[in-house]
């Protein structure tokens, strides 16, 4: 992959980052050691071998993780990953996100993630089924509706879910859709949840915007990703009036002053494979595109692409965090005495889970929602997410990822204190 290097820093353990970032909120609060103990690692996790007959005939295996962080304050849940560079520090980080995150919004969920290590962008539709299926058969004692609850992540989609959620119900005799979510809207998926994330993060930079006085049709943006995340970002930006001059992907980046069309620039990558090679853009690396001058930095691609190394070279006003884990505690640092507002995942990218949990509430009532309505419930919890964490900010002067935190991690404390937290 292109500008690998450049992109995951492997010195940065994103396990190690998630783990100072609870710290210094907990400091913050003067809390014990004692819940610090508890909420630092994983309550458990799960590692499974998935055997794959492969189109060639020979049998392939694959090594996949599910881990559960916390579920006090109800079932896990989490995405799933299918990377070649997955690891368990990576899952175990962003499942310990996820703990964070649905207690921040408000959502009555704990923090999980799962992850597989394999190249889909090398595998055949069938393969990945096969895979699909694999996975989810060798996890069935430790997810469902009232356990855990998988969701898409990084180049995992509907179609792989609809065929999880397929194979659950296969193994337990029973129609079960609300297993997993992100499912296709034709089968029990939730209208609005392909999108939900981009919303969710298009919703708290209006506030970001609002809470700063800028203007949208005065700000330029530049988003690494053109995935799920990436594009929606780019599309709802631009209605928003907000100039939309770089964005990304693996194979690299594309820079317009004048600004992007974000949906010529899907059209060029869905039928070429990439952005690069837009009509009119100049190509960049991954590197160059972070450096570029900007109101609005947007990551919506992996973890640790800004870094102690490259965080004084950023030039833009704000960051608002798509990708899960982007920027490691030492460049957090450093944005921060450069007075760049860091908009945390936890609270930006907190719109899929939101409407991943919608999609979970209509799957048991079996009654379902229009997109105006999801849309509607996503918006007041984002604005609300984003309006405490503001306040907390200002109240503890501290900064934005720490105020999320501090949220976060006193709703989950409370709830740990009352359930009692020693007893397994
Ligand atoms: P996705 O649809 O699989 O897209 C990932 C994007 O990142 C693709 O455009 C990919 O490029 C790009 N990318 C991969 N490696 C890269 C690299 N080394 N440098 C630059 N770009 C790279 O995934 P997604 O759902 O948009 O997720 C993106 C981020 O959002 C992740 O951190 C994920 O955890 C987070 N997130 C996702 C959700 C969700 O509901 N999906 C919810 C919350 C947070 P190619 O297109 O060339 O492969």
């Amino acid at each position: 992959m292109a500008d690998k290097k450049v992109c995951r820093v492997v010195k940065d353990d994103p396990f190690v980052s998630a783990q100072k970032q609870l710290k210094k909120a907990m400091d913050v609060l003067k809390m014990g050691d004692d819940i610090y103990e508890v909420l630092k690692e994983p309550k458990e996790y799960f590692e499974v071998s998935v055997p794959v007959m492969m189109d060639s005939g020979k049998v392939r295996v694959f090594k996949g993780y599910r881990v559960h962080h916390n579920n006090v304050l109800g079932p896990y849940k989490g995405g799933i990953r299918f990377h070649p560079d997955v690891n368990i520090s990576e899952v175990k980080a962003l499942a310990s996100w996820m703990t964070w995150k649905c207690s921040l919004v408000g959502i009555p969920y704990g923090g999980a993630k799962g992850g597989v290590i394999c190249n889909p962008k090398d595998m055949s539709e069938r393969e990945l089924e096969r895979l699909a299926r694999g996975y989810i058969r060798g996890l069935r004692d430790f997810v469902g509706p009232d356990r855990d609850i998988p969701a898409p992540d990084v180049y995992t989609n509907p179609q792989i879910m609809a065929w999880m959620m397929d194979e659950f119900s296969r193994i337990t005799g029973k129609n079960t859709p609300g297993v997993i979510t992100g499912k296709p809207v034709e089968i029990f998926g939730s209208e609005g949840r392909n999108e939900a994330t981009g919303m969710g993060l298009v919703y708290v930079t209006r506030e970001v915007l609002g809470y700063l006085k800028m203007d949208p049709k005065e700000t330029t943006a530049v988003i690494q990703g053109y995935g799920n995340l990436g594009h929606v970002v780019a599309e709802r930006y631009a209605e928003m009036g907000i100039k939309v001059i770089g964005v990304s992907d693996s194979k690299g980046g594309v820079y317009k002053e004048d600004g992007l069309d974000p949906r010529e620039v899907l059209a060029h990558k869905e039928k070429n494979g990439s952005v690069v090679g837009m009509k009119g853009t100049k190509k960049i690396s991954n590197e160059q595109l972070l450096e570029i001058k900007c109101d609005i930095l947007a990551p919506c691609a992996l973890e640790n692409v800004i870094t102690g190394d490259n965080a004084k070279k950023i030039r833009a006003r704000i960051v608002i965090e798509g990708a899960n884990g982007p920027t490691t505690p030492e460049a957090d640092e450093i944005l921060q005495k450069k007075k760049i507002l860091v908009v945390p995942d936890i609270l930006a990218n907190a719109g899929g889970v939101t409407v991943s949990y919608f999609e979970w509430v209509q799957n048991r009532m079996n009654y379902y929602w229009s997109k105006e309505e999801v849309n509607e419930k996503l918006d007041a919890i984002m604005t609300r997410a984003f309006q405490r964490t503001a306040e907390t900010m200002e109240r503890h002067e501290v900064d934005m990822r720490t105020a999320a935190y501090i949220l976060a991690v006193k709703r989950v404390s409370e709830a740990m204190k009352l359930r009692g937290y020693c007893h397994g």
